[in-house]
């Protein structure tokens, strides 16, 4: 009866796989809108301990439909190696499908799922597309590289090899913008699932440091193919403190044992890199700043537990320029002003008790719920959903 799009609030790894895998049980149909298999969300279930790259979140369902949308940039033998990893764990994926995502892994031009079923017209567009890449990496490479580079870009070596995963994928492979109509039409219940969050948005996020789609809702639109209109509900998913891969500003970054708590007890580890994340305390200012952007239904509250030994809690209320003492309560435009800002911090009293086998709201403690209850004021939007650890019964439903 709906359409929800959900969608990563701050800088990415918010959770947002575990939130779909948890809401998909009500779902008919889950469309991944953007991304590529260069990131992931892990799932854990029932079922096991799962990474998931590119395949959406919704597929441990097995009366949920799971669509590749045509937002997403699809890597053929990676998708067939994660088909092979949910086999061995004994899901057929009967319920996936493709949309007509492109390719981007060897032709930055891109070429679609469609032409990978077209083994002729894929041979054509990759003999018209390598001479193009190969100008563009030669003048990165030494003598030395040359080999390499050429093996690389050996037209029969990859034509063979995708075409391969090609025929591996084509029982997946449907009109996906039909599939979508007819859920619509049908009336079903749709997730959109999105990857990385606001601040790496192309356009609004921290420029340059940003993703090259739009995790926002206007690129669930897109990258799902599906009119914007008929998104019923937004709901934004957050984790209680902050964490970021990669460079650029995070005024709430902690480089000291707090941070070094927050990333061990969190698990702050890439999904599919294992690099060790960037941690901080809860950036009201930037969540703030997506809530306005995205305009949020409703919040889901990530990770609360990893709060649980903590004596002090800040939180990041505003950033302050010591260049000039001036106060912001907004993300700046300029990243150079961003980048010299310092937080603001106001503090709360931890609970210093367990909160992961808390089941509903009367059973947190006292100052957990207030944590919640100042951010859901700070951010401006419902929290109505917290999760206190990755099984799908650590999430307690608020109202
Ligand atoms: P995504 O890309 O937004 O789906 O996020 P990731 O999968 O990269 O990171 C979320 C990680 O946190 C996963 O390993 C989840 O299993 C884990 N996780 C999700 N919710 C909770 C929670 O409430 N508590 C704890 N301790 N872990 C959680």
């Amino acid at each position: 009866m709906s359409v929800t799009a959900v969608v990563g609030a701050q800088w990415g790894d918010e959770g947002k796989g575990r939130v779909v895998d948890y809401l998909a049980d009500d779902a008919d149909l889950v469309i991944r809108y953007g991304g590529g298999n260069n990131a992931g969300h892990t799932v854990v279930n029932p079922h096991g301990h799962f990474k998931l790259h590119l395949i959406p979140s919704g597929i441990f369902h097995p009366g949920t439909r799971n669509l590749l949308g045509n937002g997403v940039v699809i890597n053929p033998p990676a998708l067939v190696a994660e088909l092979d990893g949910l086999a061995a764990a004994g899901f057929d994926a009967g319920n996936l499908f493709i949309g007509p995502a492109y390719i981007d892994k060897v032709a930055r031009r891109g070429i679609r799922v469609i032409e990978l079923m077209e083994p002729d017209a894929f041979r054509e567009r990759l003999a018209a597309t390598l001479p193009r890449i190969r100008r563009l990496v030669a003048g990165f490479g030494d003598d030395e590289m040359a080999d390499a580079i050429a093996e690389a870009t050996d037209e029969r070596r990859i034509a063979d090899a995708y075409l391969a995963a090609g025929e591996r994928l084509r029982p997946h492979v449907v009109d996906g913008q039909a599939l979508v109509d007819e859920a619509l039409e049908r009336g079903e219940r749709i997730l959109l699932e999105g990857q990385l969050g606001t601040m790496r948005d192309i356009d609004w996020g921290i420029y340059p440091y940003v993703t090259s789609s739009s995790p926002i809702p206007g690129g669930a639109s897109l990258g799902a193919g599906l009119p914007a209109v008929k998104i019923d509900q937004v709901l934004g998913v957050v984790k209680a403190y902050t964490t970021a891969v990669g460079a650029g500003p995070l005024p709430t970054e902690l480089e000291d044992v707090d941070g070094e708590q927050l990333r061990e007890r969190g698990e702050e580890y890439g999904t599919s890199t294992g690099r060790a994340r960037r941690c901080g305390w809860y950036d009201a200012v930037a969540v703030h700043f997506s809530v306005r952007l995205a305009g949020y239904s409703a919040i889901a509250l990530t990770k609360l537990d990893v709060l649980d030994g903590f004596e002090r809690i800040r939180i990041g209320v505003a950033y302050r320029d010591l260049t000039d003492g001036r106060e912001w309560t907004t993300v700046p435009a300029s990243t150079s002003v961003y980048e010299r800002l310092e937080p603001v911090y106001e503090d709360l009293p931890g609970w210093q008790a367990d909160t992961t086998a808390c089941r509903s709201w009367s059973d947190l403690p006292q100052a957990a719920r207030t944590y919640v209850e100042r951010l859901e004021a700070l951010a401006g939007a419902p929290i109505t959903h917290v999760s206190v650890g990755p099984e799908r019964a650590q999430m307690i439903v608020r109202r």
